[in-house]
């Protein structure tokens, strides 16, 4: 994102990652649906893989130029975590917490500009 500004005055800098101010929050559902995508695709990868049909199932599976990189330059490990990578951008939300004040921003969908922020009650 790169800058987030806080309600107190602070500015949280996500440039570099990882960033001890940024994370990420999922619901169990989420968690649960990206883990069988993530388990069904792997073990669908696996099975290209016996049958020899890995470089049809990488080039229908990944966007753009990926497949024409693969086994050469993308081995069948890079495979199998950019299919994890995948499943977990998939859902969730953005959180950003200011070192200054405490207060926790919540992204109400992910990709949107959208935040609930709470405070810190003593
Ligand atoms: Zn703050």
């Amino acid at each position: 994102m790169g800058t987030f500004a806080c309600r107190c005055g602070y500015i949280i800098r996500d440039n570099d990652y990882p960033c001890p101010l940024t994370g990420q929050l999922k619901w169990q559902t989420e968690t649960e649906s990206e883990s069988e995508e993530r388990n069904s695709d792997v073990k669908d990868f696996l099975a290209a893989l016996e049958n020899e049909s890995d470089k049809d199932w990488v080039k229908n599976y990944f966007a753009g130029r990926y497949f024409e990189l693969y086994p050469d330059q993308i081995t069948i490990g890079d495979v199998i975590e950019d299919i994890a990578s995948r499943a977990s951008n998939k859902d969730g939300r953005c959180v950003y917490r200011c070192p200054e004040c405490e207060r926790i921003y919540i992204q109400r969908e992910f990709y949107t500009d959208d935040w609930t922020c709470y405070e810190k009650v003593e």
